[in-house]
C-alpha cells in the first residue's frame, strides 16, 4: 500500500500559494504531516480526499490515479476533517448506522455488526444510544474515527484530530489510532509534536505550502 505525491501545486484565488511542489511517498503505518497554521495542511488533506482539486500534479494510492478516479478513491478512503460536526439530537448508533448505508454497506445484519464493533473499539458502546449533542470533545473526535473507519477503509485521513482535546483525552485518542495505523495508510495532520513523536514512524514538516523534511521522526529531529 502507498500513496505517491508529485509536484502538486495550488494557489487559491486570493494569490495564497498554499502547495508549492509537493511530492511525498507515504506506505502503510501512521504518517505524521507537521506544520504550522496556516502551512497547507488542511489543503494537501482535501486534495488528497478529493474534496478539492489542486491546479498541477499527480496523486496516485497504489493503482488508482486519484485525479481521473476520484470515486474509486472515496471507495478506499476514511476521512476526519478538521472541522467534524456531529448531529447532535441523534444517537451514535443511529449516525453511524446512517453513514455506513451511505457508504454502500448495504445488508443490514453487516452494518450493525460493523457499527457495533467500531462503538466497541473507539470505546462509546456505554454511550452509543446517547444522543451526540451530550458527547464531551474527545469523545466526538473518537466518534469521529469510528465514522471514518467504517468500510475498513484502506487510506486514513485525520487533520488536526487532537486539537482541544485534553492530555487524558488525548492519550485515549493516540492509542485508538496507534492501533489503527497497523494495517492501513494513516496521514495525521497536526501542528502539536508530541502527536508524531508518539504516533508516527514517517513524518514531513511543511511551511509555507512547501515539504521541509521528510524521513523517520529521528532522522527529521538530527536534521533540525
Ligand atoms: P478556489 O481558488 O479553490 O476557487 P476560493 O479562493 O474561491 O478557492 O475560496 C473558496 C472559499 O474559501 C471561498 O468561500 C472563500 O471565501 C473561502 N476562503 C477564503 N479565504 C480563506 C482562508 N484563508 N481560509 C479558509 N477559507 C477561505
Ligand atoms: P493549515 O491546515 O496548515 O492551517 P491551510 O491549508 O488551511 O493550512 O491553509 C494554507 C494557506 O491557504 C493559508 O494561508 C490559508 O489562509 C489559505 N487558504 C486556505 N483555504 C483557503 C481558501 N479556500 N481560499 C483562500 N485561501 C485559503
Amino acid at each position: 500500500m502507498n500513496l505517491t505525491i508529485e509536484n502538486l501545486n495550488k494557489t487559491y484565488s486570493n494569490g495564497v500559494q498554499a502547495l508549492k511542489n509537493v511530492s511525498l511517498t507515504i506506505n502503510k503505518g501512521m504518517f505524521g504531516l507537521l506544520g504550522q497554521n496556516g502551512a497547507g495542511k488542511s489543503t494537501l488533506m482535501r486534495t488528497i480526499a478529493t474534496l478539492q482539486d489542486p491546479d498541477s500534479g499527480t496523486i496516485r494510492f497504489d493503482d488508482i490515479d486519484v485525479g481521473r478516479q476520484p470515486d474509486k478513491l472515496r471507495e478506499v478512503l476514511g476521512y476526519l476533517p478538521q472541522e467534524f460536526g456531529v448531529y447532535p439530537t441523534v444517537t451514535a448508533t443511529e449516525l453511524l448506522m446512517h453513514i455506513a448505508d451511505m457508504k454502500g454497506i448495504v445488508n443490514a445484519s453487516e452494518r450493525k455488526m460493523q457499527v457495533e464493533a467500531l462503538l466497541e473499539k473507539v470505546n462509546l458502546w456505554d454511550v452509543r444510544n446517547k444522543k451526540l449533542g451530550g458527547y464531551s470533545g474527545g469523545m466526538k473526535q473518537r466518534f469521529g474515527i469510528a465514522q471514518a473507519l467504517l468500510g475498513e477503509p484502506k487510506l486514513i485521513i485525520v487533520d488536526e484530530p487532537t486539537a482541544g482535546l485534553d492530555p487524558m483525552e488525548r492519550n485515549r485518542f493516540y492509542n485508538l489510532l496507534s492501533e489503527i495505523g497497523e494495517n492501513t495508510v494513516v496521514i495525521l495532520s497536526t501542528h502539536i509534536v508530541e502527536d508524531v513523536s508518539t504516533l508516527c514512524s514517517q513524518m514531513a514538516i511543511i511551511g509555507k505550502g512547501e515539504v521541509l523534511l521528510t524521513g523517520t521522526p529521528d532522522d527529521v529531529e538530527a536534521a533540525l
